[in-house]
């Protein structure tokens, strides 16, 4: 259990400009309200000191679509004004790293590609920092002392070998862990073999694991656009216009819960990691310096979705036995259809999951049946296994064979970001 207290920061800003084209106005903001969330917890000097290299994580678990509306992915202006305050500091290299997600690698898109495409790589260019994909590189066994599902984990070398480590995520709500901020965001540090490892309910001891020998420096949340709803990929925008900050990763999913109008251990990583010692996930021991949580919280949509039984006339969903994490996936699955218009031109597809579900009377031609719960439902259909089955996008190009014929398959507009237009 953690005892001790913890210091949070928020600061808000003034934004005027949008993740897709913004100027050294909005820059020159969100740099001024990290340099000031920064100080609110003691300044950079005492957390990185005189780092030469360090290595930034952000959010980039999709490409996104255009219309999530920059609720998505890690804000340009954020990642742009941190490797610059971090370059002035006097740190040398600054290496802008992410893995690349179950869902980005089924469609053969590595991590360099994924920033390429997004736009990050440019700004992070401009900014004078470098892209690394962890696809890349090399990782190195890591011994976890007190380690519940690990003896070892495999943590990329080039996080091993810098000064510091900061991680900048998205301040978003999630479908299979109600939030996903801070704690969350470590699993982008896994490589793409060992992301598949744990996705259910033991989730949260995956990350309270890999934080047990590995702790960010600093995470420094983007919430200048918020994402609501069925995140991490499907979300919809809340302007927020903040920036939160603090060497207690707990701490922060705690005042980032606290937030989006989500009681903090409510969410189980956060629990964990307080019960586990990783942090301070209390709020009543966290100081908030900086804005009040009341005077800018939001109520955020929460990941309803993430149980799909009646969210389409086109998927009916059978379940048993199942937990969040198959229903999610199959939730994510209609989410997207949704996204791309083609959930109304499906024929009538029937989803089993989970153990012990319930066999319909009625002859379904299109059966799927979803989750190594599931393996032995007694009716005939295309097995989709894992536990849960990752990436959700399998279920999707699975579910497409089923179009009607006639209908167009086309992709909506994924969100590639022409950044600063002027100065
Ligand atoms: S197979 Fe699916 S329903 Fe069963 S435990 Fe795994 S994730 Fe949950």
């Amino acid at each position: 259990m953690s005892t001790g207290r913890a210091a949070v920061s928020i600061v808000k800003g003034a934004i005027e400009e949008t993740p897709f084209e913004y100027s050294e106005r909005d820059l020159n903001t969100v740099r001024e309200m990290i340099q000031k969330s920064l100080d609110l917890i003691g300044g950079l000097q005492p957390i990185i000191g005189s780092a030469k290299t360090v290595v930034v994580k952000p959010n980039l678990v999709e490409v996104p679509f255009e219309t999530t509306g920059g609720s998505v992915i890690t804000d340009p202006r954020v990642l742009e004004a941190l490797v610059g305050l971090l370059k002035d500091h006097g740190v040398e290299r600054v290496l802008v790293a992410e893995g690349v997600s179950v869902n980005l690698k089924h469609i053969s898109c590595g991590a360099r590609k994924a920033f390429e495409e997004s736009g990050l790589a440019e700004v992070v260019r401009r900014a004078g920092g470098e892209i690394l994909g962890w696809d890349e590189g090399d990782f190195v066994p890591v011994p976890v002392p007190g380690g519940e599902l690990y003896r070892e984990i495999n943590i990329p070398k080039s996080i091993l070998d810098a000064d510091a480590f900061i991680s900048v995520p998205k301040l978003k709500t999630h479908c299979q862990t109600e939030i996903t901020v801070g704690m969350k965001s470590m699993q982008g540090v896994f490589s793409v073999d060992d992301k598949v490892d744990y996705h259910n309910e033991a989730f949260p001891w995956k990350m309270v694991d890999i934080l047990r020998v590995l702790k960010p420096h600093l995470t420094v949340v983007d919430g200048l656009i918020g994402g609501e709803g069925y995140g991490p990929i499907y979300t919809d925008p809340v302007e927020m216009n903040i920036v939160v900050t603090s060497q207690d990763v707990v701490a922060i999913d705690a005042v980032c819960s606290a937030l989006m109008g989500i009681e903090p251990f409510e969410v189980p990583i956060t629990r964990l990691g307080h019960t586990e010692g990783i942090g301070i996930g209390d709020l009543a021991l966290i100081d908030v310096k900086g804005e009040s949580i009341a005077s800018v919280m939001k109520y955020f949509k929460r990941s309803g979705m993430w149980n799909p039984i009646g969210a389409s006339d086109r998927i009916r969903v059978f379940a048993g036995g199942a937990c969040r994490f198959c229903l999610a996936q199959v939730g994510a699955a209609v989410k997207r259809l949704a996204y791309e218009g083609k959930l109304d031109d499906l024929e009538d597809i029937c989803v089993i999951i989970g153990a012990n579900a319930p066999r319909p009377i009625k002859d379904y031609k299109n059966v799927f049946i979803i989750g190594d719960c599931a393996r032995d439902a007694d009716i005939k259909g295309t097995f989709i296994g894992g536990c849960p089955p990752l990436p959700s996008i399998q279920i999707v190009h699975a579910f497409e064979k089923h179009l009607k014929s006639g209908t167009k398959n086309e992709n909506k507009e994924r969100s590639s970001l022409p950044h600063r237009i002027s100065s």
